[in-house]
C-alpha cells in the first residue's frame, strides 16, 4: 500500500527502509516528527527499523553483543529474566523483543572494550607502528566474534560458580575428581555448539589473552594469578593491563588468594574441553613452522619485529617507536595507578638524568616549556629534535626514531638526553650560565624558591642553581663536600645559615 508522504509517494517497505538507514536514534526520532506516514511505517515496524540502526551503529558483532548482555541479564534482578534467558540461549536473538536503552548503553561500552582488546592485537601481532586494529573487516570480525564467544562461555562458567572448597575439606579426591569430570561435559556441551572454525578462532584469541596475562603479571600479582585471568573474563584482563596491576581481578574474583592456591574447578578451565571438541572434530594441528595460532584470525601474520632494535629482547605488548610513543603514553595515563610509563608532564620531569629531577629550575623550565604543546603530544617534539638537530649523544649514534624500542630502551634515551633538549630550547632563549664541574650529578639541585633570602638554605640553592649550569655531563673527579660550600656561601655573604629551614 503506498501513502503520500509530503512530495513523494512511497510504499512502506521504502519507508521502512529509509528509516533503517538512520545514522543514530536521534536522526530517526527527527525523521519520524517531521511525517506522520513515516511514524505510522516505523510503529508497525519498530524492533526491524531499531535493530537495523543498531546493526549499523554497533558493527557486525551486534547480535552477540545482544546476546552477551541478554545472557547476563537473568543474573540481575530483572522483572522479565525468564524470557530473556530464552532469547539468550537460542543463538538468533534478533527478535521481536525490543532492546532496551540501557542494553544500548552496555552493549556500547562492550563493544568499546572488544574494539581496545582488538586494537592490542593487532599491535602486537600484526602491525607494531600502530596502536589502532589494522585488522581487515572480515579480521576484525573474526576476533571480534571469538571474544564475545569467549565471553559467553565465562558467563556460562563464572569463577563464582565455584565457591572455594577448603582442599580435604568436605569431598575427597575422588570426589572433587567426579565433579570436574561433570562439569568438563558441562563445557564440551557448551562449546560443541560451535563450529571448528569458531573453536580456532577462540583458541587463538586464548593464546593472545594468556600472552597479556603474562606481560601484565610477569611485573606484578600474585603467583598463579594467570590461571584466574581467563574465567575472570578478557575485560578484566584489560581493566589489570591499563593499570598494570592486579586489582580489578582482585575486585572480581572472591576469596583469590586461596583459589590461586587451590581450586580444581579452574584448572585446565577451557583448553581441557575446547581440545576434546576439536579432537571430536577431527582437527589436526599445522605442523608447518611459520604457522601460528593467530593465524586463525589473520594469515598476514608472521613472526616478525619480535626483539627490540637495540637490546634484542623481546617485544612485549608495548612497542616504543615515532608513531606509538605519544599515543602508548596517553594510553597509561587513564589509569589512576599511573605507571612509570604513563609520560605525564610529571613522570617525563622524573625521568630527567640523576639529580637533574631534584632540580627546581629546571624542572619548572621544562614543564612550561612542554605544557602548551597541542595535544599532549610533547613526546613527538622532545624526541622528534633529538633526532632532527642531531643532539644525540655517541653511544646511540646508531638509534633510529623509526626503531622499535622495549619500554626500558625507550626510557634510557629519554633519560640520556631529556636535559640535552632543555639546554638546546635554553639556548635559543639566549646564554647558558656556565656548567657547574658537578653537572648533573651536583648535590646542589633541590628546591628552587626565586623569593629566598639568602640567609637560608633555599636561598643558598637558589643561587648555585641561578649561577651554574646543570645540563651537563659532571667533569669533576673529587666528592662534593656540600657542608664545606655551606660555610664558604655563609662567609662571603657574611650570612648565618639557618640548617633547620631545610
Ligand atoms: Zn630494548
Ligand atoms: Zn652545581
Amino acid at each position: 500500500m503506498e501513502r503520500l508522504t509530503g512530495l513523494l509517494r512511497l510504499p512502506d517497505d521504502i519507508i521502512s527502509q529509509i528509516l533503517q538507514y538512520s545514522p543514530s536514534y536521534s536522526t530517526l526520532l527527527s525523521t519520524l516528527l517531521t511525517t506522520k506516514s513515516f511514524y505510522r511505517v516505523f510503529q508497525a515496524h519498530p524492533n526491524s527499523i531499531l535493530h537495523a540502526i543498531n546493526f549499523r551503529e554497533i558493527g557486525p558483532s551486534y547480535p552477540l553483543s545482544l546476546r552477551r548482555v541478554r545472557y547476563m541479564a537473568p543474573v540481575l534482578d530483572c522483572e522479565d529474566a525468564d524470557r530473556l534467558l530464552a532469547q539468550a540461549v537460542s543463538t538468533d536473538v534478533i527478535c521481536d523483543f525490543p532492546i532496551t536503552r540501557e542494553e544500548r548503553k552496555e552493549m556500547k561500552e562492550m563493544e568499546d572494550k572488544v574494539t581496545q582488546l582488538e586494537d592490542l592485537f593487532s599491535f602486537r601481532y600484526l602491525d607494531r607502528t600502530s596502536v589502532s586494529s589494522q585488522l581487515t573487516p572480515e579480521e576484525s570480525w573474526r576476533f571480534r566474534r571469538a571474544l564475545h564467544h569467549l565471553t559467553l562461555y565465562t558467563c556460562e562458567f563464572p569463577t563464582s560458580r565455584y565457591p572455594y572448597i577448603e582442599e580435604n575439606d568436605r569431598f575427597t579426591e575422588t570426589e572433587i575428581q567426579v565433579q570436574v569430570r561433570q562439569e568438563n561435559r558441562r563445557r564440551i556441551t557448551f562449546l560443541s555448539d560451535f563450529s571448528a572454525e569458531e573453536l580456532l578462532e577462540i583458541s587463538a584469541v586464548l593464546f593472545f589473552l594468556e600472552e597479556l596475562g603474562v606481560y601484565v603479571f610477569s611485573r606484578t600479582g600474585l603467583d598463579g594469578i594467570r590461571a584466574i585471568a581467563i574465567p575472570a573474563g578478557p575485560e578484566i584482563l584489560l581493566a589489570c593491563h591499563y593499570c598494570i596491576s592486579d586489582h580489578p581481578i582482585r575486585q572480581h574474583v572472591k576469596d583469590i588468594e586461596k583459589i590461586v592456591a587451590y581450586h580444581p574447578f579452574l584448572e585446565s578451565y577451557i583448553w581441557t574441553p575446547l581440545l576434546e571438541v576439536l579432537k571430536q572434530r577431527e582437527f589436526r594441528e599445522e605442523t608447518e613452522s611459520d604457522y601460528f595460532p593467530w593465524n586463525f584470525i589473520s594469515n598476514r601474520i608472521h613472526q616478525s619485529d619480535t626483539q627490540c632494535h637495540q637490546c634484542k629482547d623481546e617485544l612485549g605488548f608495548d612497542v616504543w617507536t615515532r608513531k606509538t610513543w605519544t599515543p602508548l603514553a596517553t594510553r597509561y595515563r587513564q589509569s589512576i595507578y599511573l605507571p612509570h610509563r604513563a609520560y605525564t608532564i610529571t613522570s617525563v620531569c622524573l625521568s630527567m638524568k640523576d639529580r637533574l629531577m631534584l632540580n627546581g629550575l629546571e624542572s619548572e623550565y621544562l614543564r612550561s616549556a612542554i605544557g602548551n604543546f597541542e595535544n599532549d603530544d610533547y613526546l613527538t617534539r622532545i624526541l622528534g629534535d633529538i633526532y632532527d638537530y642531531d643532539l644525540k649523544l655517541d653511544a646511540f649514534a646508531d638509534w633510529d626514531k623509526d626503531d622499535l624500542l622495549c619500554e626500558d630502551c625507550f626510557e634510557r634515551f629519554l633519560t640520556e638526553h631529556l636535559h640535552l633538549w632543555i639546554r638546546y630550547n635554553r639556548s635559543l632563549e639566549g646564554e647558558i650560565a656556565k656548567d657547574c664541574p658537578y653537572g648533573y650529578r651536583c648535590k646542589l639541585q633541590g628546591r628552587y624558591d626565586p623569593t629566598a633570602g639568602k640567609a637560608s638554605i633555599r636561598g643558598f640553592l637558589k643561587e648555585h642553581q641561578e649561577s651554574f649550569n646543570h645540563l651537563c655531563a659532571p667533569i669533576a673527579q673529587d666528592t662534593q663536600d656540600v657542608a664545606l660550600l655551606i660555610h664558604e656561601y655563609s662567609v662571603a655573604n657574611q650570612v648565618v645559615i639557618d640548617l633547620s629551614s631545610v
